[in-house]
């Protein structure tokens, strides 16, 4: 078995910050990446040993396989864990390290290879007999047999584009007369995004829900899995909010989706943690989406309700240990909620917002979990992902946790700047949401519902109790200058 010294994180914000936490405490070193822009940013200071990466394009830095290599080499890392996004879920990344000698934490090349493909993955699962949506996912691209196969498939349908990724290249075409056009232009938008226009076309299943199953296995041919996540209530195709258990799964239905998730991983002989996504019909069958060969965003839920740390299990599988306990030793305890806090106005199109973050808030609650890439001070630019922070609640149940939730959101204001806190807000108080009635259309369908709203009392309070904050902190650093009305500086509070 190996033992890891150095590892070199490859990603940045929150993510590089939750890397590195477990990593101490595995009395492993860590190597942090930063870029020149990033200098006052949390995580630039966090790692044992920091590497400014300079200023350019992302190319230049955290995308620059050859220069994360030699980073590697001369800091004599022994593993690199790559977070989720950038290079994760790159083949020539883990190729690269490979060729170095370096341990990449993470899946073998193989199975990122045939997962990051949609068309290659749905093959190898149709021949596993794991159920898929009905759809045509073969090598014929040709415009006319595509719509003739959704014809086929009856409309609406979902032509998606093959190497896609964060709703990119999707349309959806409710009539055949519609499709052409749909066709040509989800096809440029993969070439543009993805260098690469291959299409499948699928029923598009209305008002369904999105229900993920985490997964983790060993390089001694344990499967396990770690209960699912329901992430149905998404913005553009990107899950804000996501919770453990699922409120629309039967126990019946749970053990079937986890069975299912655990065959996928024996059929590619997977290693490293995973997350297997389903679709869920309101007819409760289920379809095969796509498998994520990474950590995922929302995966801090899942260690709230089974109380593993999925970064160390990642550190220990592949550090070569035969993880030491059985399935039914993984347990689900309580619930869990994660919201996703971006520098965006949900009120104008989640048109991403940049600014300064003049107070981020503390929690005033137990079992309160934030995992932010910045710190009160910073700035937000447009050079980064809008996410700035996810917020972790676990209670006892469903409707603890939802409460717990607003009040952590009320907990963490993010002052200064624009983001979605409190639109989060609302969905969490939609009587619906409440209800446990959560589907991938959910903000779409109560957009009015969702829509600015008068601050609530304790909102008003905490703003007038915020700004005291602020104008004092503005007094103390910029000696001289007048501070400007208190709900000037609110911008991202109060309703425009
Ligand atoms: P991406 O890789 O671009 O994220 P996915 O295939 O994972 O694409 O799908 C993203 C989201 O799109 C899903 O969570 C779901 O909300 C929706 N979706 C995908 N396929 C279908 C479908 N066939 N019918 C209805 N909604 C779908």
């Amino acid at each position: 078995m190996k033992s890891f010294k150095r590892v070199l994180i490859a990603n940045r914000g929150e993510i590089a910050i939750r890397v590195a936490k477990t990593l101490r405490e595995l009395d492993i070193e860590s190597v942090m990446l930063f870029t020149e822009e990033e200098k006052d940013l949390p995580h630039s200071s966090f790692g044992d040993i920091s590497i400014n990466l300079g200023s350019g394009p992302l190319s230049e830095t955290y995308l620059n396989i050859e220069r994360l290599v030699k980073i590697c080499q001369k800091f004599k890392v022994d593993a690199v864990h790559p977070g989720y996004g950038f290079l994760s879920e790159r083949a020539p990344f883990a190729k690269a390290l490979q060729e170095a000698g370096v341990e990449l934490i993470g899946p073998p090349t193989a199975a990122m290879e045939s997962m990051g493909d949609k068309k290659t993955s749905k093959e190898i699962m149709e021949k596993a007999g794991i159920p898929l949506i009905p759809g045509y996912h073969g090598d014929n691209q040709d415009g006319d047999l595509l719509a003739k196969e959704a014809v086929k498939i009856g409309f609406p349908v979902l032509i998606k584009a093959s190497a896609g990724g964060g709703g990119k290249g999707m349309r959806i075409v409710e009539q055949e007369s519609d499709f052409s056009e749909a066709l040509n232009s989800a096809k440029r938008e993969a070439m543009n995004a993805f260098g690469d226009d291959k299409v499948l076309v699928e029923k598009y299943i209305t008002d369904p829900r999105h229900i993920e199953v985490q997964v983790l296995s060993d390089t001694h041919g344990q499967h396990f899995h770690f209960w699912e996540r329901e992430c149905s209530i998404q913005r553009r195709y990107q899950k804000i909010v996501e919770e453990s258990p699922s409120p629309a799964l039967t126990q019946e239905l749970r053990q079937s989706m986890c069975d299912t998730a655990v065959k996928i991983s024996e059929t590619m002989n997977y290693v490293g943690a995973g997350t297997v996504e389903f679709i869920l019909d309101k007819d409760g069958s289920f379809y095969f989406l796509e498998m994520n060969t990474r950590l995922q965003v929302e995966h801090p839920i899942t260690e709230m309700v089974t109380g593993h740390d999925l970064v160390q299990l990642q550190v220990r599988v592949a550090q070569g240990e035969k993880l030491p306990f059985k399935q039914s030793e993984i347990l689900q305890n309580g619930h869990a909620i994660e919201v996703r806090i971006y520098a965006e106005n949900p009120d104008k199109d989640f048109m991403p917002s940049i600014g300064t973050i003049d107070v981020v808030g503390e929690s005033r609650l137990l079992g309160v979990r934030l995992d932010s890439g910045y710190k009160s001070g910073n700035e937000v630019t447009t050079s980064f992902d809008p996410m700035i922070a996810k917020l972790i609640v676990w209670s006892t149940d469903r409707t603890q946790a939802i409460r717990k939730m607003d009040k952590a959101l009320s907990d963490y204001p993010f002052l200064g700047i624009t983001t979605n806190r409190d639109y989060l807000k609302r969905i969490l108080k939609h009587d619906v949401f409440l209800k446990g009635v959560t589907f991938t259309h959910f903000v779409k369908t109560y957009a009015d519902d969702l829509g600015p709203r008068p601050l609530s009392l304790e909102d008003k309070a905490l703003a007038i109790m915020t700004n005291g904050l602020i104008s004092t902190r503005k007094k103390e650093t910029r000696e001289g200058v007048a501070v400007t009305t208190a709900w000037d500086q609110l911008s991202g509070f109060r309703l425009n």
